[in-house]
């Protein structure tokens, strides 16, 4: 692809939608600067996002699709390659003292979503980006400000000796920035002095803890590595996503009272466990390695976060958890990030100054192209952030109701004996496609007022037609009972 011109695009974090962002835009030829607060995370002393030793995520299409996009020969293949695919959820519970597990697959065209290693797919994104020539990385650097009118920002430099009081400090110049600096995003915080940004962050009353499952003895996975495992809780669940290494990545999702209660009695941690979440302690992690994970790893907040507009003039745009940071529940957070990265791009490409164009026509063309992706993606963004909080309610809970179960199995009898209908469960057109997450929803309601006028005319003619055999029933033991 031919450059636009040497306009200098500096990407502001160096996780996956920043790398993922920087390589579109070196692909396109563009001088690319990548300032990251945090020590390349390829050296093993980095200490990790969220101070978690790893974390394990779900990649589905919308993820993989950005990244077939970027134009990177063999980058999506590797990606692919450390990667396992789940087929399905395995439920587990217990019922008369029985320990049960029930597979409930994704998707009945056999698509699946893929287990993949954040850091793992990070590294890989890193080093792509280290082969281009026009890339250069700045870690250590922490963006502490922004002119977006000048196209200015300053950077504290946290590798360097500190001497005075404060870290030394750099000024830059740039003629675009992407903002990819996750939740608590600094570019956010700039931006919002210059758009007219609405903004809303909730935390929800649930924290996480992660835990691992160790392989069994003899190397091989403790439970099925294609099935993404829940053990629901109704108000709690306790899940567990496989590793490449034949491990597991469990996550307890529990309120924060219920938190500070086992907090306050650690003794009933385990009883907990039993109690709740059976067959994980003792068969899958030991009682002396529960406690201890509990006590070591952090109980971490999750944060859903919502703001408009994504941009700023032709200077700066948002990505990612930086502009629409969700609850984990749909396995989108990252997928919708990456899908932002593929769909900035698109208007940027459809909105490209011609060759010889007038010096200063690129800066109207940018200024159109994001004020046409923000007005486009907020919609999408808004749409997955609340499916993501609803989908909490089903993964705790819904998927052992009989009445999700029929929907489910409706709509995917549906989708195979009717194609031309075009119906498919919600879960999959998130999942699988890369329809917008409006439309998703749209059609997802359209398809469950169906579903409820269907029940309800087919109640309606069963108690009809039940009345009337009751009736003629009646009228004919009348008869019979005269005749006789
Ligand atoms: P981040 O990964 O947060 O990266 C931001 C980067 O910016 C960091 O490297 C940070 O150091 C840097 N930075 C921050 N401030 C500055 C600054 N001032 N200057 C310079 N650099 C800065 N998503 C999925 O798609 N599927 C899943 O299954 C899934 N599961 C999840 C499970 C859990 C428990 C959690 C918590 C999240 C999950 N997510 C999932 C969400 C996913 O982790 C995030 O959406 C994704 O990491 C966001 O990527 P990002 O690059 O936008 O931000």
């Amino acid at each position: 692809m031919a450059p636009y011109t040497q306009q200098k695009t500096v990407v502001i974090g160096a996780g996956p939608v920043g790398a993922l962002a920087a390589l579109y835009a070196a692909r396109r030829g563009d001088a690319v600067e990548i300032y990251e607060l945090r020590d390349d995370l390829r050296n093993p002393s980095t200490i990790p996002l969220n101070f978690t030793k790893s974390i394990n995520l779900a990649l589905s299409e919308r993820g993989i699709n950005s990244m077939r996009q970027a134009q990177c020969p063999g980058l999506l293949d590797a990606v692919l390659a450390e990667t396992i695919p789940m087929h399905g959820r395995m439920i587990h519970g217990e019922e008369h003292g029985k320990l049960y597990e029930q597979s409930q697959t994704y998707d009945v065209r056999g698509r699946f979503i893929r287990a993949i290693d954040r850091a793992g797919l990070n590294k890989r994104l890193l080093d792509e980006l280290e082969r281009m020539p026009n890339v250069t990385f700045y870690f250590n650097h922490k963006l502490t400000g922004a002119d977006f009118n000048r196209r200015i920002a300053w950077f504290e430099q946290r590798s360097k000796p500190v001497a005075g009081p404060r870290p030394p400090e750099i000024e830059i110049n740039f003629d675009f920035m992407i903002g990819a600096d996750g939740a608590h995003s600094a570019v956010r915080f700039h931006l919002m002095k210059y758009a007219r940004m609405t903004y809303q962050q909730e935390y929800i009353e649930t924290l996480w803890c992660e835990f691992r499952i160790d392989p069994s003895l003899d190397g091989t996975f403790r439970l099925s590595p294609n099935h993404l495992h829940i053990w629901p809780g109704q108000e709690f669940m306790f899940i567990a996503i496989p590793s490449m290494d034949s491990s597991f990545t469990s996550t307890l999702f529990l309120p924060a009272s219920h938190f500070a209660e086992l907090d306050r009695s650690p003794s009933t941690l385990v009883d907990f466990f039993k109690d709740r979440f059976p067959g994980v302690v003792p068969d899958l992690i030991s009682e002396a390695d529960l406690v201890k994970q509990y006590s070591e790893n952090p109980h971490l907040p999750l944060i859903n976060i919502k703001c408009a507009p994504f941009h700023y003039s032709s200077s700066v745009a948002i990505l990612g958890d930086a502009a629409h940071a969700m609850v984990p529940f749909y396995g989108q957070g990252m997928n919708a990030g990456l899908e932002d990265v593929r769909v900035l791009y698109d208007f940027l490409d459809a909105y490209r100054p011609s060759p010889g164009s007038m010096p200063g026509g690129s800066d109207g063309m940018r200024e159109r192209a994001l004020s046409e992706f923000s007005k486009f993606r907020t919609s999408d963004a808004h749409v997955i952030n609340d499916l993501a909080l609803r989908n909490y309610q089903e993964m705790r809970s819904d998927v052992t109701s009989p009445i999700y179960k029929l929907r489910k199995w409706i709509e995917e009898k549906i989708s195979i004996h009717v194609p031309l209908l075009g119906w498919a469960t919600q879960y999959s057109r998130i999942s699988f496609t890369n329809e917008r997450y409006s439309e998703v929803e749209r059609k997802a309601q359209r398809q469950g007022r169906i579903l409820i006028r269907s029940m309800t005319m087919l109640s309606v003619g069963l108690v009809s037609g039940v009345s009337w055999w009751a009736w003629r029933w009646g009228n004919n033991s009348g008869t019979v009972g005269r005749l006789a």
